[in-house]
């Protein structure tokens, strides 16, 4: 058979049927009849005091002749259904309420002479004097301080059983009402957790094949509903990745493309001699160019590739964060001199140290500082700035420059995203340093932010963390 949830809940059903069924005849049947016999026990001591109290007295007193007596106890045996005995000191049995029993002389020592040392005999036969099996209790008769006998009190261990029976029969009737009830909850549970578990199969089955738009609108328990939402976060996760992967994709294949053709188009034409010799040096500076270009966008996306996957390994030291912007300035003196930049370097103290990755560090700097000079007018000015506050170093680079549109700031952190204004002024860009400067930041556990506003300048800031001295 299948294992559906329908299967197993028919087994768990049946299975807790069997079992309260057997529980209850077997262990619970022995409880009940250790029950009633301490119940028929206490009666007869009971009965076995009211006959030493009330009539023993009168007997020995001869107020009450052994006749009336006898007759006192054939009455307590037929409306009791209690056997009485009374025995001398020796074990015989003087009176017997059972008037049926012709047996004159019943000896209880000869027949078993540990009989009348119990309070309590259970099954008893007593040889084959009692006819069934008996529930007795024994008590010694004392009259003026002396010993005078016993009372024995029998009550047949069959009615106790048949009251066990009687009490069973209503519990089992009771249990076969129950079942068709309990059989009510198990198909209740199954509906409540078989349909919404079919809706989110099918959800699952439709986001597996790539449909992310397929809406889950789950009512029931709040576990499903927690589950339906996952489905759906996960499903929009899956749709935005998936999308990231075309747009990758496309990217890529156009950045990688364009270089390509125009290496292969003059290299081809330079063969064929559409370009003369003479020409030649012209073209193939620019297929260097194209190389580089192809280089860099390599460069980068393995410099993408490997912090993504181990990003939090990041070489922390502390350094003075003004030295390593000094240096890297430094690397850009011929850029700025060719465009007339002024680079103002503004330090809030003369050393500031900060916990970080050099090297990381120097790439965010050098990321920033190329795009300033990159995206400034000649004859401009950069301001390059350091200032303590708390805990945090904040470093900001800031450029007036062309700025960024207003509907281009968010996506510039986007890999691949230049604006429309630099793909014409900047062929080189790749549009992956930001990308690549955001990720550095954020696996130190830091931020980095812009304010730009078009044809006026932008401002990069990014935080660190202040060494603790
Ligand atoms: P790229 O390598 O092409 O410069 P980036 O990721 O560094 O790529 O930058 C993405 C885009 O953000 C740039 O193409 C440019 O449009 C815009 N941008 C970055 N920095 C500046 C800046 N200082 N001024 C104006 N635009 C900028």
């Amino acid at each position: 058979m299948k294992r559906t949830l329908w299967s197993m809940l028919i087994v768990c059903y049946l299975v807790t049927v069997v079992l309260v069924f057997l529980f209850l005849n077997t262990y619970g049947m022995n409880l009940l009849e250790k029950r009633l016999i301490k119940d028929k026990e206490d009666l007869l001591v009971k009965e076995a005091n009211l006959i030493n109290s009330e009539y023993m007295a009168n007997l020995y007193d001869k107020k009450l002749t052994q006749q009336e007596f006898a007759t006192q106890l054939k009455s307590i045996d037929t409306y009791l259904n209690i056997r009485v005995w009374i025995v001398n000191p020796g074990g015989v049995v003087i009176i017997d309420s059972d008037a049926r029993s012709n047996i004159p002389l019943i000896s209880i020592n000869e027949i078993d002479p540990t009989f009348l040392d119990k309070t309590i005999s259970v099954n008893t036969r007593l040889g084959n004097v009692l006819k069934e099996p008996m529930l007795s209790v024994i008590q010694t008769v004392n009259y003026n301080y002396q010993f005078r006998g016993y009372i024995v009190l029998h009550t047949p261990m069959s009615s106790i059983r048949e009251t066990a029976v009687v009490y069973f029969d209503i519990i089992n009737i009771c249990l076969l009402l129950f079942f068709p009830i309990l059989l009510a909850i198990f198909v209740y549970i199954y509906f409540l957790t078989v349909k919404p578990m079919r809706h989110l199969i099918k959800a699952a089955m439709e986001y597996s094949a790539g449909n992310f738009d397929y809406q889950i609108n789950m009512r029931g328990s709040s576990e499903f509903r927690e589950l339906g939402a996952t489905l759906t976060y996960m499903a929009n996760e899956l749709s935005q990745l998936d999308n990231y992967r075309k747009k990758f994709v496309a990217n890529i294949s156009h950045d990688f493309r364009s270089p390509l053709t125009s290496i292969k188009g003059y290299v081809q034409a330079m063969l064929d001699g559409t370009i003369p010799q003479d020409m030649q040096e012209k073209y193939l500076g620019i297929i260097l160019f194209e190389t580089e270009r192809l280089n860099k966008l390599t460069a980068s996306l393995l410099e993408l590739n490997q912090l993504e996957n181990r990003g939090a390994l990041l070489d922390i030291v502390s350094f003075d964060i003004n030295h390593i912007i000094k240096k890297t300035a430094e690397s850009f003196e011929g850029a700025c001199r060719s465009k007339k930049v002024t680079l103002n370097l503004v330090f809030a103290s003369e050393e500031t140290y900060v916990d970080a990755d050099v090297g990381k560090i120097q790439q965010v700097l050098y990321n920033l500082l190329d795009n300033a000079i990159k995206f400034s007018h000649n004859n401009s000015k950069i301001k390059i700035s350091t200032e303590e506050k708390g805990e945090k170093v904040f470093v900001s680079v800031k450029d007036y420059g062309i700025g960024i549109p207003k509907d281009s700031i968010k996506k510039i952190w986007e890999r691949f995203y230049k604006t429309d204004a630099s793909r014409g002024r900047d062929k080189k860009g790749t549009g992956l340093g930001l990308s690549i400067t955001k990720e550095i930041i954020q696996a130190h556990n830091e931020n980095i932010n812009v304010i730009s506003t078009e044809g006026v300048g932008s401002e990069f800031i990014f935080t660190l963390k202040k060494t603790v001295t």
